[in-house]
């Protein structure tokens, strides 16, 4: 049956489709001219690559992530049709029928498909710390990775590591990247990755034939190519010294800046707040909670605490102006961070000098920020 069969089928109008694509062109950062060309390579039977879907150390969050809606989006019907042949959680066989469906998969595709990795891979003690069908993770990795075109990390577990490698680490767990050589890999984390972001990637490479451009920890940068907190839309709450103190204050209900709850916006890039999650519903921040950060390498020691304040932050751009102004909190980002917001405000009523004369201190600007 083709995609288009399917689609309609479930009811899937071709205007939606089109739609659609011109979503799927916008995560990718593309023109919207883009959406016909989309559509033409999806719709190519000829050219779909195959994916196979292998998990190590995980939870599933991420194969959840893809197949968690009960009313099937087109992104999740358009991944399914288009080429998974095989993956874990949804396949009908088990134990050595699995097995020899993954073999034929591969030896059938060979060089040409994509592997998508869920969960971490441990190396201590030789890797018998996760074992599928007798063998290690690592064995089943590097076999599976010596066929495949590229392969894409999904999860923060299969990027860095993730909450496996979490210290102590003690299965030695690590991401694909230190364990595949010689192949591309592209890292898409999260805790779970967004599944847009998954459907968005192996468009880029049905369309163009090559994986998107990635930053230095192997992330697309059409999807971890800005900040968070830049993209935010408390963002306004930041930069107006309008902070939540407590769960369920007056501030939180206002939907104001979570920062002091120990936000990880300001230290972490990814496109939450634009594409959001369940079909663009929401994301964490938007529901009350801040970001934690699980897009980052080193999640979550690096972190952690999740309700700690960030207690440096990289990039201060405009904020440093704030560091001019109270000098007595040059050595103090988090503080500085705190009243920045209340500054910008005070600058633009023309009461700078007022400021700098009283030597705004710490708690008087907190109490300001409320
Ligand atoms: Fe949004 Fe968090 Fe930045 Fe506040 S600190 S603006 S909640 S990302």
């Amino acid at each position: 049956m083709s995609l288009r069969e399917v689609l309609r089928s479930c009811g899937v109008s071709r205007r939606e489709f089109l739609q659609y694509c011109t979503a799927v062109s916008a995560t990718l950062a593309l023109p919207q001219t883009f959406a016909p060309q989309i559509a033409e390579a999806l719709e190519n039977e000829d050219g779909r690559p195959s994916v196979i879907w292998m998990e190590f150390q995980s939870c599933s969050g991420d194969s959840e992530a893809i197949l968690r809606s009960g009313r099937p989006k087109i992104g999740e019907i358009v991944l399914d049709v288009l080429s998974v042949d095989y993956m874990e959680v949804i396949m009908a066989a088990s134990g050595h029928l699995a097995e020899e469906a993954k073999e034929q998969a591969m030896e059938k595709n060979m060089g040409k498909y994509l592997l998508v990795i869920e969960g971490a891979i441990p190396v201590n003690d030789d890797g018998v710390y996760c074992c599928v069908a007798g063998d290690t993770a690592i064995n089943h990795l590097k076999k599976a990775a010596a066929g495949a075109a590229a392969v894409i990390a999904v999860g923060n577990c299969a990027s860095f590591g993730g909450i496996p490698a979490g210290h102590p680490n003690p299965t030695g767990a690590k991401g694909v990247q230190d364990i595949v050589s010689g192949k591309p890999v592209v890292n898409l984390p999260g805790c779970p990755c967004n599944a847009d972001n998954i459907t968005a990637l192996v468009v880029h490479y049905l369309v163009f034939g090559d994986l998107p451009a990635v930053d230095r920890h192997l992330r697309p940068k059409f999807a971890y190519g800005k900040r968070i907190h830049d993209n935010c839309e408390r963002r306004g709450h930041f930069d107006a010294g309008q902070y939540v103190d407590a769960w369920g204050d007056d501030a939180h209900k206002k939907g104001w800046c979570l920062y002091k709850m120990g936000c990880k916006g300001p230290e972490t890039f990814h496109n939450c707040p634009t594409i959001r999650f369940n079909d663009g519903l929401s994301w964490p921040v938007m529901a009350g909670h801040g970001c934690v950060g699980c897009a980052e390498p080193g999640f979550m020691d690096t972190m952690a605490p999740f309700y700690g304040r960030l207690p440096n932050i990289p990039g201060f751009g405009v904020e440093s102006q704030a560091t001019k102004i109270g000098v007595k909190l040059a050595g103090a980002v988090a503080a500085v961070f705190a009243v920045h917001g209340i500054l910008n405000m005070i600058r633009n009523k023309g009461m700078v000098k007022k400021v700098e004369a009283e030597h705004l201190d710490h708690d008087k600007t907190e109490e300001g920020g409320k």
